[in-house]
């Protein structure tokens, strides 16, 4: 166990642009690594701040305030913050401070960065600790709305993007996406975290809810799954389709897609809470409580898009060769969809696999096992 690098993130640019790609839409970018559960804390030591436009005491309490924005969409780790601090600063000490500088740790900023986040990790895969460093060449204040052209910072938002970085979120934009986020590389006229930005936080630490609906033990979808390839191969007689995901990554990411779904997670969120559980050391939290009565599952068509964004995980982010399975991607969607509806409506596992391989042999839907 060391302390193995140090990244320094963000060149956020003060420069206004926008960038003219049209690329797909998919979201958030994140760097590979968290914290561990629980508290993060962080020494406030902004200097100044009196007579802010936004009536913040200091700035020390306005990125206290951007804290507080995050942490109220964060489950399993919360910001805390040592407001005012006094430790001594220091790169590598396992210590989150926060403060102006005209430089970090002796490095010059470039001319339009406006702040930086230090990240130090353990193994590549843990945050340990980050500082976060405010350009004085810049003149900052706290204020909603457009960017002024004064030539006057917010801080807030700043703060808000670098807090971003802290978390774990990279830049979309500079990822290939293009997304309305406060996480994309250049500052502008949007002061407050997006839908997507949220998202991103939320795959990596959780939503703020346990899900409250019971999915059935792996091994019981996968033993369905072996029956599904049986009858692919022995009934249908269907030819090998090729596919990245093996028959247990589709059946165990398929599966939590869906319990995604079922936890009120949009499309968009689940396939990213799910896919960044594979790549990202994500959480398992879901968006919210299921309502009692009829559980809603997600259409097929959207299952499908899912399949496909598992598929190149497993071929760009795993690097997996490509291999091939009796049950295509459309099959494994609708009929491991399918079993899983009976499941959660009452059917045990025998019972719901008879009523899938009843429905492929032609035999008409069959009803779930409770009213
Ligand atoms: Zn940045």
């Amino acid at each position: 166990m060391k302390i193995s690098q140090r990244v320094i993130l963000c060149f956020l640019t003060a420069a206004a642009f926008v960038a003219a790609a049209s690329q797909t839409t998919i979201g958030f970018s994140t760097l590979g690594s968290t914290w561990a559960s629980g508290a993060i804390p962080m020494h406030l030591q902004l200097t100044g701040g009196s007579g802010l436009a936004d009536g913040s005491a200091n700035f020390n309490a306005v990125f206290a305030g951007a804290m507080s924005t995050w942490n109220g969409s964060l489950s399993r780790v919360q910001l805390t913050a040592v407001n005012p601090s006094t430790v001594p600063r220091g790169d590598g000490d396992g210590l989150n401070q926060v403060f102006f500088d005209s430089n970090y740790y002796g490095t010059s900023f470039e001319r339009d960065t406006l702040a930086i986040t230090t990240r130090w990790m353990l193994n590549n895969t843990q945050r340990v600790e980050a500082d976060v460093v405010f350009n004085t060449a810049f003149t900052f204040d706290a204020y909603r709305g457009n960017v002024r052209s004064s030539g006057v910072w917010d801080l807030r938002r700043v703060a808000l993007h670098e807090l971003g970085h802290l978390l774990g979120l990279d830049h979309p934009d500079a990822n290939g996406q293009s997304v309305n986020a406060l996480m994309n590389s250049v500052l502008g006229n949007l002061d407050s975290l997006t839908a997507d930005d949220i998202a991103g936080a939320q795959s990596l630490y959780g939503g703020g809810v346990t899900g409250n609906i019971t999915f059935p033990p792996r091994n019981e979808p996968n033993a369905f799954f072996q029956s599904l390839i049986a009858a692919y191969r022995d009934e249908l007689r269907a030819a090998q389709s090729p596919t990245y995901v093996d028959s247990e990554g589709a059946v165990i990411w398929l599966t939590e897609y869906a319990r995604q779904r079922v936890g009120q997670c949009s499309h968009g969120a689940a396939t990213q809470n799910t896919l960044a559980q594979i790549t990202s050391n994500g959480g398992t939290l879901v968006c919210a409580a299921t309502p009692a009565g009829a559980i809603p599952f997600p259409p097929r068509n959207e299952g499908l898009l899912f399949m496909n964004e598992l598929d190149n995980t497993y071929r760009d982010s795993l690097r997996r060769s490509l291999g091939s399975s009796f049950v295509n991607n459309e099959g494994a969607v609708v009929w491991v969809l399918e079993y899983l509806r009976y499941r959660l409506n009452g059917c045990n596992h025998g019972d719901a696999t008879t009523k899938v391989l009843q429905q492929i042999r032609g035999q008409g839907i069959q009803p779930v096992c409770t009213a």
